[in-house]
């Protein structure tokens, strides 16, 4: 086809290094330590056998209402009751998974030029989404607080206007697990509200802390501000091959999102909504989530030290509270040219500027370390360590 009949549009898809990992892993044969994908523990998926007998007669195979399926909606409801995102019925529409929400927030709110802040590192689908758009991005760099609101200031300054958007993951954020402090969401809330911007409230690691005290979510220290759009995703707390998320946000926006999805998928996947709505519903995700933050939080110790004993002095990294992720740097190392070698030694990691739009971070990486069990981690990162020396 000739490449004149695409859309502009098309030009502006970037696709996804992180994705394309899946299949790229999926090719290799060898043994490999997978510390590239942001997946749950394989022993982390409920068993939904007996589920799907008790709820996927005929009709869980019809269409489903845009807004989602009541009962999906109801448990979702319960569920949010014991949070800090407790919610109302208006606020809530059901996505297909988090990537959905940022696609939905990208159609209803940006206009191609808009100014679309994000943070660096951040997870480039997120700023891709937002990039299909047409936005421009700026990036704004991350500490162990999270987004540095002073560097927000000065790149805001520096641009002379006001984003559109500020898209952030507040909570063991995606690459680095860092997460912004209490004080900073704060901050971030008063300038949106200064500005005039909207804060993508990016969260599927929120649920999964496993040390520190629990911070609000950015969409509860807002008060439910129509500036604040919380997506949220089923993904890391249940099973990512649901394809089952939502949105949270003002209420006069709840028709616009069922509009886009009417013009997008119609609804979401009935048999996905109703697995879901029917876990929640057996009273299980309260210590399905206990057991998964225990889980996860040895296997954050677990990658820690191993980092610790392999790489000593010689590389740095993080210490997250919650989700999925360490983000290594190891100055002085290429991570995208030591990838082939690292993968020839089985192991596999996402390269550091997978994580910015301009391709920052080429010294860092990022490491799941939540699917993989401890005695696996020690070897994967022994693994990375031959891959170094090589
Ligand atoms: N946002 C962030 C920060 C994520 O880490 C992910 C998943 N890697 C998503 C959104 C997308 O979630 P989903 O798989 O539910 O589309």
């Amino acid at each position: 086809m000739s490449k004149s009949l695409l859309a502009k549009r098309a030009t502006q898809l970037l696709g996804s290094v992180i994705d394309s990992s899946t299949s790229l892993l999926q090719k290799q044969s060898h043994d490999i330590v997978r510390f590239a994908m942001g997946s749950p523990a394989a022993e982390a998926i409920p068993d939904f056998e007996p589920l799907a007998a008790k709820v996927l007669g005929a009709e869980a195979f019809d269409y489903a209402a845009t807004e989602g399926d009541p009962g999906l909606r109801d448990a979702l409801l319960e569920m949010l009751d014991g949070t800090s995102d407790r919610t109302v019925p208006e606020r809530l529409t059901i996505t297909a998974g988090g990537m959905q929400g940022l696609d939905i927030f990208g159609k209803l709110f940006i206009d191609p030029g808009d100014l679309v802040i994000v943070e660096s590192p951040t997870y480039t689908n997120g700023s891709a989404t937002a990039l299909s758009y047409g936005a421009e991005l700026a990036e704004v760099g991350v500490d162990a607080d999270g987004m540095i609101i002073d560097e927000l200031i000065e790149v805001v300054d520096r641009a002379g206007r006001a984003p559109k958007a500020i898209y952030v993951i507040p909570s063991f954020q995606n690459p680095s697990g860092t997460t912004l402090s209490l004080e900073r969401r704060q901050r971030l809330i008063e300038l949106a509200r200064r500005w005039g911007s909207m804060i993508i409230d990016d969260d599927p690691y929120g649920l999964l802390r496993f040390g520190g005290d629990d911070i609000g979510s950015l969409r509860s220290l807002s008060d439910g501000d129509p500036l604040v759009f919380a997506v949220r995703t089923f993904s890391k707390i249940i099973a990512p091959g649901l394809r089952v998320g939502w949105v949270d946000t003002a209420p006069q926006h709840q028709q616009l999102i069922i509009n886009a999805k009417q013009a997008m998928d119609t609804c979401t996947n009935l048999p996905g909504q109703r697995l879901v709505a029917a876990f929640l519903a057996e009273g299980g995700l309260d210590q399905h989530l206990r057991t998964q933050r225990e889980r996860y939080r040895e296997r954050r110790t677990a990658m820690q030290t191993a980092l610790a004993d392999q790489f000593g002095s010689r590389a740095t990294w993080t210490d997250p509270d919650g989700g999925f992720f360490l983000w290594v740097t190891i100055p002085g190392v290429d991570t995208q040219r030591l990838f082939a070698a690292a993968l020839a030694e089985g192991v596999a990691y996402i390269p550091g500027p997978a994580f910015s739009p301009t391709g920052r971070y080429p010294d860092a990486l990022r490491l799941c370390f939540a699917s993989t069990p401890p005695d696996r981690i020690v070897e994967g990162v022994a693994r990375l360590r031959r891959a170094l020396d090589a």
